[in-house]
This record gives structure tokens, sequence and C-alpha cells, in this order.
């Protein structure tokens, strides 16, 4: 049973969203960052996927060199402020410090780097310098973390560079997808905003790039086209009653809410299909808009989820209750949602299989699919010679980034199928480098 009511303000919303690693103090920051090591070869940094000098700028920060931390940080990673605030620290850099072989609590990295990038986004200090223009171009599709921070690096080379964004606002999933505990909307627009303003990039939002006209006019336009799409709306489960009233795709929700804030009502009941951190977050997110009854079912066990186990723990937290091994078979309902139908499942000689007889129904207003997203195969149709994997993703040179279309470079989810941010952002730096160094 949660224990939230549903928001009434926009107070009211900040309040059952709170920020679970929210900004240090100044003292807090130098009290952290006194205990670090500053271990020879950081197990830290090798965890990073974007490998930011992680004793050097908690150094820095100590020394009170807090533009030199930051400087650090967006060395390595454009989106400093939100991966310290949402990237899974737990499973990275804060799991790997060596203070957890002596069963003592791990640097907080995470909300060190956030109080760096804070200063920095607050002193609007210009932290890079850019190359004269070289007189080429680049255009991105896709203003998110995989996007940006390819025009970030393609700016300090030279490069023009122009974006466009199908929504109104950059940043992706950062503004549009993830659980308004982990970052604000304001925390996530505002590094945008300083990354535009340092590196001159221009975006052209609600500027949808979807049809071949529009990729032949790029293609004619540009040198160079970077691919950040992201992926698509959430797939169909495949099961009787999906198109009733009340049942809803994760992203979507999540989504609406990051828009809606409290002005979103979620009903009493609500049942959330997945086992992965999407589903964590949806779940968690329902609770606190205050739904009663929130399970979150997933039709295999614990050991198979894919979310991190202190997504769950998470969403536990807040009065989320976990149904395992089961599978949803039917929505059922008049024209709206009334409940879930589910099979119980077993693991037999390692294959799931269904519990003949032990079908089971719970009641639901809504319905949370979080069982994946499409890919947009429809647009990259048009784009010729590119191709992409078995499960639609696009195809890539795993050290350069490039496609099977050399014009064309890609990375972030359409490439990966669904990975943490810091992941987008160092693929897209990476995709950068192989251009500027192409010869
Ligand atoms: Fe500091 Fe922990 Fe990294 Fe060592 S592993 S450098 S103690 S944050």
């Amino acid at each position: 049973m949660s224990e939230f009511n549903a928001p009434k303000t926009n107070a009211e919303f900040e309040q059952n969203f709170a920020q679970i690693k929210p900004l240090m103090t100044d003292n807090q920051a130098y009290f952290e960052s006194s205990r670090c090591l500053f271990c020879y070869d950081a197990p830290c940094v090798n965890a990073c996927p974007t490998g930011i000098d992680i004793p050097l700028f908690i150094k820095q920060i100590h020394s009170k060199n807090t533009l030199g931390a930051a400087q650090t940080i967006y060395n390595s990673n454009f989106f400093g402020y939100a991966c310290g605030k949402v990237c899974p620290t737990e499973v990275l850099c804060e799991g790997a410090c060596v203070y957890n072989l002596q069963e003592v609590p791990p640097i907080e990295i995470g909300r060190l780097q956030t109080f760096a990038t804070d200063k920095a986004i607050r002193s609007d200090k210009k932290l890079f310098q850019l190359a004269p223009s070289n007189g080429r171009k680049a255009a991105v599709i896709g203003a998110g973390p995989a996007g940006i921070s390819f025009a970030c690096e393609m700016r300090i080379a030279g490069f023009e560079v122009e974006i466009f964004e199908t929504k109104e606002k950059p940043s992706g999933l950062t503004v549009y997808g993830v659980a308004p505990y982990k970052i604000t909307n304001e925390e996530a627009l505002d590094e945008m905003d300083y990354l535009r303003k340092q590196f001159g990039f221009k975006v052209h939002y609600s500027h949808p790039v979807t049809t071949a006209r529009n990729i032949e006019h790029l293609e004619s336009e540009f040198e160079v086209i970077f691919l950040g799409i992201g992926l698509g709306i959430t797939s169909d489960l495949g099961i009787p009653g999906e198109e009733k009233e009340g049942v809803t795709g994760a992203v979507e929700f999540v989504e609406r809410l990051r828009m809606g804030h409290h002005e979103i009502t979620v009903p009493k009941n609500v049942v959330v299909l997945g086992g992965g951190n999407t589903a964590m977050d949806a779940a968690s997110e329902s609770a606190r808009m205050g739904a009663e009854n929130v399970i979150l079912a997933y039709r295999r066990g614990k050991e198979d989820m894919g979310a991190y186990e202190f997504e769950y723990d998470l969403a536990k937290s807040v009065g989320v209750k976990g149904l395992l091994n089961a599978a949803p078979i039917e929505i059922t309902g008049n024209g709206k949602v009334t409940g879930v139908r589910f099979i119980k499942t077993r693991m037999v000689n390692g294959k799931l299989e269904n519990i003949p007889g032990s079908e089971f129904t719970e009641a639901a207003d809504w319905v949370i699919k979080a069982t994946g997203q499409s890919k947009r195969s429809d647009f990259l149709a048009h784009i010729s010679g590119l191709e992409r994997d078995s499960k639609g993703c696009i195809k890539v040179n795993p050290e350069t980034f490039q496609t099977t279309n050399p014009k064309y470079f890609a990375a972030g989810d359409a490439v990966s199928g669904g990975q943490e941010v810091v992941n987008a952002v160092a693929n897209g730096k990476k995709a950068a480098q192989s251009v500027i160094n192409y010869k």
C-alpha cells in the first residue's frame, strides 16, 4: 500500500518526488572529498564508461578548485551534472570504490560530481576553447545524450553542427524518460542551456526528420550525419485486451508525468508489467502519484530481472508489491481496463513454462507496459545501405561508431537497444572523435 497522497500542487509533487541524490552543501562536499584515498589505477575510473578522472576532480573539490573539478568532469563527460544524478553509481563508480572492500560506505562520487558541475553551470563559466571554424558541417538527428555529446565534441574541433529534434526540449531521456526523483526538468535543462551557450551548436526543436525527402535534404547539406534517435514507442505485448482504455506504455507514462507533474491523475489500482529499470521507475512513480495499490508483475523470477537490485528495493520501499513468476495472458474489462489475468510460471530445464490451471486475476484501473520499446525501423529504412541487426538496432563499427553507410555515424539506444545515459554520452563523444580523426 502506497504511503503517498496524490499531489495537488507542484510543491506537493516535488515533495513526493524528493531528489534521492540531493545537491551537497559546501561543507558536505569538503568532508566527503576528504575521505577519498586517491587510489593509484583507481577502480572507480575504470568503472566509469566515460573514464572521468575521479580522484583528480575529488582532489580539486577538496582544494576548493571547484571549477577545475568541473573542467575535469566535462573533459570526459558533457553530461557531468545529469550523470552525477541519474547514473546507477551503485553499480558503476561507487560500486567499484575500494571502501566497499572494507565495508565502509563508498565515496559519494555522483553527488560530488553534481556539486562541482552545478557550480560551473551557476557561474556560467566558459570552460572550453573552440577551434576556429573548419568550414565542415555535421547534422545530428536527436538532441539526446548521444547527439548532444557528439555535437559538443565536434564543435571543439571547429565543425558547424545543427541538431534536429522532434520534441520541444533537448536532453532526451534525461528530461523525458528518467524518474523525477533522480533529476528535475530544470536541472537537466539548465545543463543543456549551459552546453548550448558554451559550444554554440544550433538546435531546431519540434523539427522531426522522418521522411526520405528530409533525409535527402540533410545529405545534400551536411558532410556527416549522426543518428542519435533513441527508441520508439512501447512495443505491444501481443495479448488480448491491450487496446483497452487505461493501458499505456511506461515511456509514454513517464514522459507525461515529467511534463505534467501534479496535473496527471493516477488511479487507485495500477499493474506494471516488466522486470527492467523502466518498470521499476513506472511502479515507483505510480506509488508516489498516490496510487493505492501498485503491483509490479514479472513473468520470471527475481534473479532474471533486468533491473538493478537497488531499483527494485527502491520501488518496494514506496509500497510497490512484487508479483514474480506471473505472465500476463489477458487484459480484462469492457472497453476500460478492470484487471489483468495472469498465469503462474516456473523454470523447467532452463525453460520458462506456464503452470496449467494456475490462472488468476489482479484488479487494475491502469496497466503500464514496461516490456520494451520498438525500433524506428520505418525511418531508418529511408537511409540507403544502413544495416540493422536481428533486433533492429543500427549496426556500427564498435570502434568508430560509423554505420554501414559511411556518411552516417550512430550511438545511443538506437545502437545499443537500451543502455544508461552515460553509455550514450561516452559513445556519442567517441563517434565524434572518429569523424574528427578520419583521414
Ligand atoms: Fe577515491 Fe574510492 Fe576512487 Fe579510491 S576508488 S580514488 S577512494 S573514489
